[in-house]
């Protein structure tokens, strides 16, 4: 059985609608995927029709975008009771930040003299927009040669195009994952600082997995991080990061992940739908 839990469709920051990415899943050889866009879950209706015509199981994910002392850290969420109201209102104010977060940086762009607007940044993002979407219009521009050197010269942390991102945390998002019975994943750790006392504090929140088996990750990091998953009796998942061709390296299914895992988070994510869902609620805003 071919697995990949880390994909991206139109819904984020993908270049693929949820069916195309199925079509091309089901090409692949792959059996299921996790579409985890970036907060959003938009995609999932789309992806399981597409699944169920292809025969190729959705498991239904998100991935949240958070801050750690100055770090970005991606949470991944598998399994989730998505259609929930308060869950989705949640998410639909963490994307009208991200809207006021690319707007000062088309802004800030704009103040170094480039020609780009937000219009057409909102045009190149279907769904939840992104740094990728200012990538994208930079390119189109003739700004950057290709969506990394736009980062590089304008996006990246640091560069002056550069806006911080809201304020959530990783706690947050574990918290926010639980609250509908989803199972929390820690997304491509192997760069993180002070990893050991992070994965401390997640896993006393309910962390469930850590993603060992990620993109281009080699044998001695996926081994590294194994070995810290296991110290945290963390789950091992992994996949691709796949957004279509240009964004991340890995091919949709061309990381190697042990088909097991699947069934270890369908029955964790069970045996944890037995407790009650803890309520959550968005700390307050500051940019
Ligand atoms: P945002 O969520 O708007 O902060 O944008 C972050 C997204 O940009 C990540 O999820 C990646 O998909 C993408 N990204 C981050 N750094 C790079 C990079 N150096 N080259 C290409 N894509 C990147
Ligand atoms: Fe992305
Ligand atoms: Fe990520
Ligand atoms: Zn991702």
């Amino acid at each position: 059985m071919n697995i990949d839990l880390h994909t991206h469709s139109t819904a984020s920051d993908g270049l693929y609608t949820p069916a195309e990415l199925v079509k091309q899943a089901r090409e692949a050889g792959l059996s299921l995927i996790a579409l985890t866009d970036h907060d959003t879950t938009n995609g999932l209706e789309e992806a399981q029709a597409a699944g169920q015509a292809h025969h190729l199981e959705i498991i239904p994910g998100i991935e949240i975008n958070t801050d750690h002392a100055g770090t970005e850290v991606h949470m991944l969420g598998y399994f989730l009771d998505y259609q929930q109201p308060a869950f989705q209102q949640t998410l639909q104010t963490l994307r009208d930040r991200r809207v006021a977060r690319a707007q000062r940086m088309v802004t800030r762009l704009q103040e170094l003299g480039l020609q780009i607007t937000w219009e057409r940044v909102r045009e190149l993002a279907a769904g939840t927009v992104g740094r990728p979407h200012l990538a994208a219009a930079l390119v189109e521009q003739g700004y950057a040669a290709s969506v990394a050197d736009a980062f590089n010269r304008y996006l990246s942390r640091g560069r002056p195009g550069y806006v911080p991102r809201y304020k959530l945390t990783p706690l947050d998002a574990v918290q926010l994952i639980q609250s509908v019975h989803g199972l929390p994943v820690l997304a491509h750790p192997a760069e993180l600082p002070d990893l050991d006392s992070l994965l401390t504090s997640l896993t006393q929140a309910g962390l469930a997995g850590l993603e060992v088996y990620y993109g281009e990750y080699p044998p001695e990091i996926v081994e590294r991080l194994h070995a810290l998953a296991e110290k945290y009796q963390l789950l091992s998942t992994g996949g691709s990061d796949y957004h279509g061709p240009g964004i991340h390296p890995t091919p949709l299914g061309k990381r190697q992940v042990p088909a097991e895992i699947v069934e270890q988070l369908r029955s964790l994510a069970s045996e944890r739908r037995k407790q009650p869902a803890p309520l959550f609620e968005l700390p307050p805003y500051q940019l």
